[in-house]
């Protein structure tokens, strides 16, 4: 999931002193779990590096030429018409990586491979085509490689870093670069953070040529290549904004023995928020590189974020849900999830968030904390009552129902057949479902 979404904000704020105190405060659950990082990764859709060079391309970004294969023969195909000598195979899924990513069942196999020949072309295709993926943004599981992108060997001269997110400090976004391009910005940022140049641009006016300049300046970008990087900051800035995406970032951005300025790498976000206005982009969603309980909750009108823990916690509003969260944490629990049912939601909607949280089968207790506001608790009452007919329940759960209608809200609880624990206040509900999953 958003890993590097979530590590560029990160570094973004650990650089500039940012308040993107929410992102920062769910390290909390990332430390072990690319899957916390919902604040960008909820809010935003990832496409293939193939689909972003296209976007590229018709922006007029330099990219290399590159062809899409599901095949080994499509691969070798692919190779033979790029017609050179040097290509480059590329493992198509959402996370960075690859170039020192290894397939599962064959730790030699590298996510990204320079062939030599259309035989060679097909056998790595081969090797990583239906094959699991791992990098240091998949985590253990791996991704599941469907397509490999067969691009044009270019002559690298320099290995940059570019990279374009929003600061939320000052509302606009921002173009990071950095001579130490290739694979590691990460660490980069965390110890030498002087060594990344940033410029903030205005959405309607673009980055401006002095501010290239600057930057050339800085990463050591002279001649004819100056002319070539203001090519492409200009126009990737003016992509940023016009689709409007919440990361643009290109690792390595390269300079070519011939002096041209480069994107070998290509990852583009978009915010969720803004896609009504780009009814193009949709298509290119693949909800297969989509956790599925996300995808599921996401359909309902949930807002879910998979973890790594053995909680369940169904929650209504994003702040409640966080301190939810924390209170388990600072009682020795491990969220499972993070879920905000909204304050409007309806019976089936909550019903459905229960399957979702009970088809979790790292789930060894379910805490669900209610303020109801717009909410009412006899909602959630019904709810878990359809939901216990509906699935069954196989783990303790916990509820702490307080506000509207509450008294009816318990009422419909105790007088059920389901076995529940309750809690008063927000501690009692943490301590007692910690206590339920420890148990478990
Ligand atoms: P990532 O590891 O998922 O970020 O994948 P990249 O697209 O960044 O590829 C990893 C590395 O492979 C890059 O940093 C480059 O060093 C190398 N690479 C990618 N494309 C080419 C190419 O066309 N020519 C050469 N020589 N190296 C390439
Ligand atoms: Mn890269």
């Amino acid at each position: 999931m958003g890993c590097v979404s979530f590590r560029l904000l990160y570094f973004l704020a650990f650089f500039a002193h940012l308040a993107v105190q929410k992102t920062v405060r769910l390290a909390l659950y990332s430390t072990k779990s690319p899957a916390g990082l919902f604040i960008t990764s909820a809010n935003t859709m990832k496409i293939h590096e193939y689909q972003a060079k296209e976007l590229f391309r018709n922006a007029g970004i330099a990219v290399p030429e590159g062809h899409v294969a599901t095949t080994p023969e499509e691969a070798a195909a692919a190779y033979k018409q790029l017609g050179g000598e040097i290509a480059v195979v590329k493992a198509q899924i959402h996370a960075g990586g690859r170039g020192k990513g290894t397939i599962k069942t064959n730790r030699d196999q590298r996510g990204v491979q320079l062939v030599r020949s259309a035989e060679e072309a097909s056998s790595v295709a081969e090797a990583l085509l239906g094959k699991e993926l791992e990098t240091i943004q998949t985590g253990p599981a791996g991704k599941k490689v469907k397509q490999v992108f067969v691009e044009a060997g270019c002559d690298i001269d320099r290995e940059l870093y570019l990279g374009i997110v929003v600061d939320r400090a000052s509302g606009l976004p921002v173009l990071m670069t950095s001579e130490e391009g290739g694979v590691n910005i990460e660490e980069v940022a965390e110890k030498t953070p002087e060594l990344i140049f940033k410029e903030a641009f205005h959405p309607d006016q673009g980055l401006q040529k002095e501010q290239v300049e600057s930057l050339c300046k800085k990463l050591n970008i002279t001649g004819d290549s100056v002319a070539s990087a203001n090519d492409l900051m200009t126009k990737l800035c003016k992509l940023f904004v016009e689709l409007d995406c919440s990361i643009a970032e290109i690792n390595p951005l390269v300079v070519t023995k011939s002096g041209q300025v480069m994107a070998l790498d290509a990852k583009v976000n978009f915010d969720d928020n803004a896609l009504f206005r780009h009814k193009e982009l949709l298509e290119l969603r693949d909800l297969d590189e989509e956790d599925p309980a996300e995808v599921r909750a996401g359909k309902a009108g949930l807002s879910y974020v998979q973890l790594e823990g053995n909680i369940g916690c169904l929650v209504n509003g994003a702040g409640l849900a966080m301190s939810t969260m924390d209170l388990i944490k600072l009682h020795g629990g491990e969220p499972a999830n993070f879920l905000d049912v909204g304050g409007g939601a309806q019976t089936e909607q909550v019903t459905e968030a229960f399957r979702i949280l009970l088809g979790d089968k790292n789930v060894k207790a379910v805490l669900v904390n209610i303020f109801g506001g717009i909410m009412q608790c006899t909602t959630i009452a019904n709810a878990v009552l359809e939901a216990y007919k509906q699935v069954g329940f196989n783990v303790p759960l916990v509820v702490r129902l307080e506000g509207t209608e509450v008294e009816e809200g318990r009422k419909i609880l105790a007088e059920s057949d389901v076995d529940i624990i309750t809690a008063e206040g927000l501690t009692d509900a943490a301590e007692k479902v910690v206590a339920a999953a420890n148990a478990a």
